[in-house]
């Protein structure tokens, strides 16, 4: 039987980011509260990956988190882009009436291009370390973005969520809206595009997060917790160990502290979530899972 794998990927990226607006000054207070969860983590020989966005590759306490983690091979730093938020600025023109944050997808190429490059150097600059994989913001991911990380030597994505369309989810200019993911489900697969689909080397591993259909009515649940959903989490991966399946966990830096998100708003939430997480750790270690950095995984699985 092949190694269960237990991956953890975290949107690393600043305080409230759904109650900002566009020109908001992003905050990263929560950030000194993540070695908390790291520790949690290294406790299951677990090795998160922090897909790291422009305001917490800038934020001390981070860097220390990643930089201390990278150097005893306890962690993985990998990219995450919000548009809005990541030089260079590009000014768009905005559509009438309710407006989402934009996505990647809305800018010109060579933005698309430039921020991915300033994002993946910064971060390569920071930690001392390449980058080699990507979450989208907004889930946000179309061929010029694929084509443009194989050229920055990427080798996994993760951005892809399974039965889910975000196609009228609004971005920010007029006609805009998200991928679509419906077809897909949680096994991972090659990720090419248009362009490249003649060269056998340029292509990503996509490894979509778990999101799977449980329970007698086939309902849909993210392996992310939300402080009440344990057991739907834990039919998650049981569900998946019985078929020899890796897990993909997901959850925003920023749910990892109090007051920093929506959910969790005061201490007695956040330590309900710590609790659920370890209890779910617990329960997939005692299924054989077995930690890995998203880019590890994707190097030993054939597609
Ligand atoms: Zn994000």
């Amino acid at each position: 039987m092949s190694e269960l794998f237990f991956l953890i990927t975290i949107d690393t990226e600043g305080d409230n980011i759904w109650e900002t607006t566009v020109n908001s000054k992003v905050t990263t207070k929560h950030a000194s509260h993540l070695f908390r969860f790291q520790d949690m983590c290294e406790s299951f020989d677990f090795i998160p990956t922090y897909l790291t966005n422009y305001e917490m590759a800038k934020s001390d306490a981070f860097v220390e988190l990643g930089r201390n983690g990278l150097s005893r091979n306890k962690l993985e730093i990998g990219a995450h882009i919000h548009a809005w938020n990541q030089p260079p600025y590009y000014p768009l023109v905005p559509k009438l009436g309710e407006k989402g944050k934009p996505y990647l997808s809305e800018y010109p190429r060579w933005v698309i291009r430039r921020k991915l490059e300033n994002i993946t150097g910064l971060l390569g600059d920071t930690f001392g370390v390449p980058i080699t994989s990507h979450r989208g913001g907004r889930w946000c991911l179309n061929d010029v973005i694929v084509e443009e990380l194989v050229r920055l030597n990427y080798i996994v994505d993760c951005t892809c969520t399974p039965y889910m369309n975000w196609e009228k989810v609004s971005g920010y200019t007029w006609g805009s809206g998200g991928p679509n993911y419906e077809k897909h489900n949680n096994e991972p697969y090659k990720l090419t595009s248009k362009r490249y689909k003649e060269d056998p080397q340029a292509y990503l591993i996509e490894v979509p997060t778990t999101i799977e259909k449980i329970g007698k009515r086939n309902s849909i649940q993210w392996l992310r917790p939300k402080g009440n959903n344990l057991p739907a989490l834990k039919e998650i991966v049981r569900k998946r160990a019985a078929e020899g399946k890796h897990v993909e966990f997901m959850l925003h830096s920023s749910e990892l502290d109090y007051g920093t998100n929506p959910i969790f708003r005061n201490k007695g939430m956040i330590d309900l979530l710590y609790r659920d997480i370890e209890e779910l750790f617990l329960y997939a270690k005692e299924l054989g899972y077995k930690g890995s950095g998203l880019t590890a995984f994707a190097r030993q699985i054939s597609v």
